[in-house]
């Protein structure tokens, strides 16, 4: 686990370890009012094909692989990119440190991420990752596709969206918060010089000390899942982060909790964190 008073400093939020299956989550150290800045968060990892030349092959690469259909049907593109990334900007050992240690979900079993991990390899395109084993890529695939965040590409300045792709970043600390179909906190990423983001968490409404934050993994953008009917939200936060939301707004729209669940037994993005 990271020294999160580092990462966290004086800013208003503080991680805490529920020590059940929801794992670490993130709440306000202090009351806080609507459009505060809780944090500003520099990414771990960032994967953009502007983000540098080296990037440029890497995801000229990978859109080789994914044409010849060697990437497999499940993992998109842009986390594959995201790994290789966290991978080559870390290095193993780190990834295994910062990342691979916190995941307590299982590795998927994919095998085609294996196939195009060693077909990257053998490119040279992740020449110093040698120890790092197959099964270790398709974990680090699943943890991306937990834990990263999306961005696209008019989000970045000046960029060539043709040319930018899909694009992930990963944050140590934004990573712990969990999902609500009725978010208390909003988030952007914003960018600097040579591809660093920036993540800017701000309090949606009023928030309490010591409340959770929590944002939604679905867009609010007009006609998305957001603003769907709770068996769509549901739907869709099972099929991608693979659980069953329970949060307010779902309790709230079922009339009743369906069979006794509580915010606190759910699954959680804590529970299949990095
Ligand atoms: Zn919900």
């Amino acid at each position: 686990m990271p020294v999160f008073e580092e990462l966290v400093g004086s800013w208003n939020v503080v991680p805490r370890d529920t020590g059940g299956p929801g794992g670490w989550i993130l709440c306000a150290k202090a009351a806080a009012t609507a459009g505060e800045v809780l944090l500003c968060e520099r990414a771990l990892v960032v994967s953009s094909a502007d983000a540098s030349s080296e990037n440029k092959v890497l995801f000229a690469e990978l859109a080789e692989l994914e044409r010849r259909r060697a990437l497999g049907g499940s993992v998109a593109l842009g986390v594959h990119a995201a790994a290789c990334c966290a991978l080559r900007s870390l290095g193993s050992e780190a990834v295994r440190g910062a990342v691979l240690c916190q995941c307590q979900h299982a590795a998927s079993d994919l095998p085609e991420a294996a196939a195009v991990y060693k077909q990257l390899l053998k490119s040279g395109l992740l020449p110093q990752v040698g120890s790092f084993s197959a099964a270790e890529y398709a974990k680090l695939l699943s943890v991306v596709q937990l834990n990263s965040f999306h961005f696209e590409p008019l989000e970045v300045p000046g960029a060539a969206s043709e040319e930018q792709g899909p694009g992930k970043a990963m944050f140590q600390v934004c990573r712990l918060m969990n999902h609500s179909c009725a978010p208390n906190v909003d988030f952007q990423i914003r960018w600097g010089e040579e591809g660093v983001a920036t993540l800017r968490l701000a309090a949606q409404r009023d928030v309490a000390a010591g409340e959770e934050l929590n944002i939604s993994y679905l867009s609010s953008a007009p006609g998305e899942a957001l603003g769907e009917a709770r068996s769509v939200r549901r739907k869709r936060l099972r099929e991608v982060w693979g659980f069953d939301c329970a949060c307010e707004r779902c309790l709230a729209e079922a009339g009743e909790p369906e069979n006794g669940s509580s915010r606190a037994s759910t699954p959680s993005l804590s529970g299949l964190e990095w």
